[in-house]
């Protein structure tokens, strides 16, 4: 039974890790294996195998249906009344600015500002990261929502409102993680983030979902990849 089933996940990841498809979905990898190869519960194993494989999970494009959640629509009206704020470090320029920061308005769906501050601004502007988020969070939670996310999950993080064109950042797949959840605010969580992640620290519910701890047998994680931001030697 062992034997068959190293077989199978061996099998799952020849036709899953195909050069032409670098981690082939579930359907895909049906698609390769189905024409010459069955065995009982085949199809659960392939789901299995690819809901454990970390490199598909960052890069999947998400349809916003995680269960249980419904995805806040947020439609602002007032120019400035949702705001997404991101930033990171640059080199010192001759004004002595070390700091990028972007502020998005969500109204008018791109950045309206681009500013340039130091480190000791960079911290105003990380409260005012937070209470734009809080802001956003308050609209979000007046749909109800049920959060099935505890402290200490591990967790992937759909980069849905990073800021992606922002021209200082390379963010080159969907979705980050595997991060831990900290601490629980209402249905936001605060996440383990690494160093190189300069954003807020807290994400709502609907952009989570668990990382999935269930490796079919000889099934091997993948490395992390190494930094995910091009930035600046420090
Ligand atoms: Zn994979």
């Amino acid at each position: 039974m062992d034997g068959k089933i190293f077989l199978c996940t061996a099998l799952i990841r020849e036709a899953h890790e195909l050069k032409a498809f670098a981690h082939a979905g579930q359907n895909k990898t049906l698609q390769l294996l189905k024409k010459e190869y069955y065995w009982q519960g085949r199809n659960n194993n392939i789901k299995r195998y690819i809901k454990n494989c970390r490199d598909y999970q960052r890069n999947k494009t998400r349809h916003d249906k995680t269960p249980g959640l419904l995805h806040p629509l947020l439609i602002p009206k007032r120019v400035w009344e949702h705001v997404m704020v991101d930033g990171k470090s640059m080199p010192k320029n001759d004004k002595g600015y070390d700091y990028v920061w972007a502020f998005v308005c969500q109204f008018k769906k791109k950045a309206l500002e681009i500013v340039k501050q130091n480190q000791k601004v960079q911290e105003l502007a990380q409260q005012n990261a937070v209470a734009a988020h809080a802001l956003i969070e308050t609209q979000a939670n007046k749909k109800h929502q049920s959060v099935d996310f505890t402290v200490s999950d591990i967790v992937y993080v759909s980069k849905k409102g990073f800021l992606t064109e922002a021209p200082t950042m390379k963010l080159d797949s969907q979705n980050a993680g595997p991060w831990t959840i900290m601490e629980k605010r209402g249905h936001s969580f605060i996440l383990d983030t690494p160093p190189w992640y300069k954003g807020s620290k807290l994400f709502h519910a609907n952009r989570l979902w668990k990382v999935a701890q269930n490796l079919l047998p000889q099934q091997q994680l993948e490395p992390e990849p190494p930094v995910e931001i091009n930035r600046e030697p420090e």
